[in-house]
């Protein structure tokens, strides 16, 4: 699988573009923005975008995702109890002093073992809320690889003094969904560099 992270935007959220070698099908995660920059990386591979997934609907993560599936047709997924972050996003972009993008409600809502799967590739939705009340995990088991979104960062967890934000459940989300994962699971956070199940069980001093 082809895997490309790339740091986008103001806050340098880590978007994903995961593509099947055989088929040239594509999903790409979190494209908060720097759409050119997410375009040049699918012509470099000659991928399609088959399927765009949002972790949560925070700004830095969602904000290009309208931009995306116009370019490519594809549609945009996330859970539904983000709706209401997607309601206030000209607040969002005030805490950022940035224009307010244009953000839609999901093509298809995004639940609890739900699998997607494009291409070759299967990730399986983990409904992680706590960061936000909509915020998930994907998780590929044949790679071995879990996109955490802001649910678990290296050596940290995500914020949750934001609205929509619980801290006792995200420590519940973590404990429940990812520290179950094997420990070899490659963690690709929402920010800052990848870690593994295993470091985060032992090392993180937040869990
Ligand atoms: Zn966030």
């Amino acid at each position: 699988m082809i895997h490309e992270i790339l740091p986008v935007g103001l806050l340098q959220c880590n978007c994903s573009v995961l593509g099947d070698e055989s088929s040239r099908e594509a999903i790409v995660i979190d494209p908060g923005d720097d759409i050119p920059a997410i375009e040049a990386i699918l012509k470099r591979h000659g991928l399609k975008v088959k399927s765009i997934i949002i972790t949560h609907a925070h700004i830095d993560h969602i904000a290009g995702a309208h931009k995306l599936k116009q370019l490519t047709g594809a549609p945009v997924f996330y859970n539904e109890n983000d709706l209401p972050l997607v309601k206030m996003m000209d607040v969002q972009a005030s805490w950022l002093r940035m224009p307010t993008p244009e953000v839609h409600p999901p093509d298809a809502l995004l639940k609890e073992g739900q699998d997607i799967s494009v291409g070759g590739i299967t990730g399986r939705v983990l409904y992680t809320p706590g960061h936000t009340q909509g915020s998930i995990c994907l998780y590929l088991p044949q790679q071995s690889l879990l996109i955490a979104g802001d649910t678990l960062f290296a050596g940290s967890v995500g914020r949750t003094d934001l609205p929509g934000g619980d801290s006792r459940q995200l420590i519940h989300s973590i404990r429940e969904k990812l520290l179950t994962l094997p420990d070899e699971t490659k963690v690709v956070p929402g920010h800052g560099p990848n870690t593994t199940i295993g470091e985060e069980r032992s090392d993180n001093p937040f869990l």
